[in-house]
């Protein structure tokens, strides 16, 4: 199941939600104030993967050390 980030419009606080796919703000309330005035955010975690470790998995490991 997806985690699903909301934010609060009435305080601002953060949260995420494990929600079934496709499932809806619906009842979502804040765990800060109570507020069922939540917006859902585009989740950052899945949509961007820029390559900031550019070549640092070249390293060649030489692991067999007992092949004969
Ligand atoms: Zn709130």
């Amino acid at each position: 199941m997806p985690i699903y980030e909301y934010r609060c419009t009435e305080c601002g606080k953060v949260f995420s939600k494990l929600q079934r796919m496709g499932a809806s703000a619906e009842g979502i309330s804040c765990p800060a104030c109570g507020s069922s005035k939540v917006e859902r955010m585009v989740s950052s975690f899945a949509s961007s993967s820029s390559g900031t470790s550019a070549g640092a998995g070249a390293s060649t490991s030489p692991s067999c050390s007992g092949f004969t």
